[in-house]
């Protein structure tokens, strides 16, 4: 049972991206879909595996480090997101287990990411976190540092693909999506990470390359857990 609702949530979504991406004259494979599973246990993530989904996102360096590495064990190819805040004492740990970290916000962040890179030898994709919003308690770059932020991955040798928000809460996303996408533009990047379960559509149609969506695949999250 929970196999088949899961296939069909799923299979709901990518018909939606679909969808929005023709409907915005858009190839709907320039959308992938990054599952965000934080939150949840091994026991619901892996039927979203088994329905043929590779690409995840988690918050927390600690919770994902709990429960991906035997994961990846059973499948492979799976390119795990870290979405949430990054600390310089955890940048290490992220190196090792994310493809991607799609929240450099600040100079201190990226010189312990290029430190552990150099260390490590595997080199983690990045994206800029920008606070659309200028939100004082929200994580991100404000948009008008980021071309700063942006010379200062490079002169670290850190290659950034893109660029990623998270609106305020309270306000219609499109205006922050559409300022991204300029802001993208205008810096030469040419990935974009916004949108989730509520605005995915939206997002697409201002030109997200990458869209997060939870609840909409996992159901409602534990508020308490994060
Ligand atoms: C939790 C989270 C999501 C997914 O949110 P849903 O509304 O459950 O789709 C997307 N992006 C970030 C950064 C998140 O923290």
């Amino acid at each position: 049972m929970q196999q088949v609702s899961t296939q069909n949530r799923l299979k709901a979504i990518a018909t939606r991206i679909d969808a929005a991406a023709r409907k915005a004259g858009r190839d709907p494979a320039g959308v992938r879909l990054v599952a965000v599973s934080k939150t949840f246990g091994a026991e619901e993530i892996v039927p979203v595996l088994e329905s043929g989904q590779r690409v995840f996102g988690e918050n927390r360096v600690q919770e994902a480090k709990g429960k991906w590495p035997a994961l990846r064990e059973r499948f492979p190819d799976i390119e795990l997101h870290l979405i949430g805040p990054l600390q310089s004492n955890k940048a290490r740990e992220a190196v090792a287990l994310f493809d991607v970290i799609q929240t450099v916000d600040r100079p201190k962040i990226a010189d312990a990411i290029a430190t552990e890179i150099a260390k490590a030898g595997r080199a983690p994709r990045l994206f800029i976190q920008v606070n659309t919003g200028d939100e004082a308690q929200k994580a991100g770059v404000a948009p008008g540092e980021a071309e700063g932020l942006l010379a200062h991955c490079r002169a670290r040798g850190l290659a950034v693909e893109g660029l990623m928000c998270i609106p305020p809460v309270d306000e219609d996303p499109a205006p922050h999506f559409a300022a991204l996408a300029r802001l993208a533009e205008s810096l030469g990047l040419a990935k974009l990470s916004m949108g989730m379960s509520a605005d995915f559509e939206v997002a697409i149609a201002g030109g997200a390359t990458h869209v997060r969506v939870g609840s909409a695949i996992f159901g409602v999250r534990d508020h308490a857990a994060g």
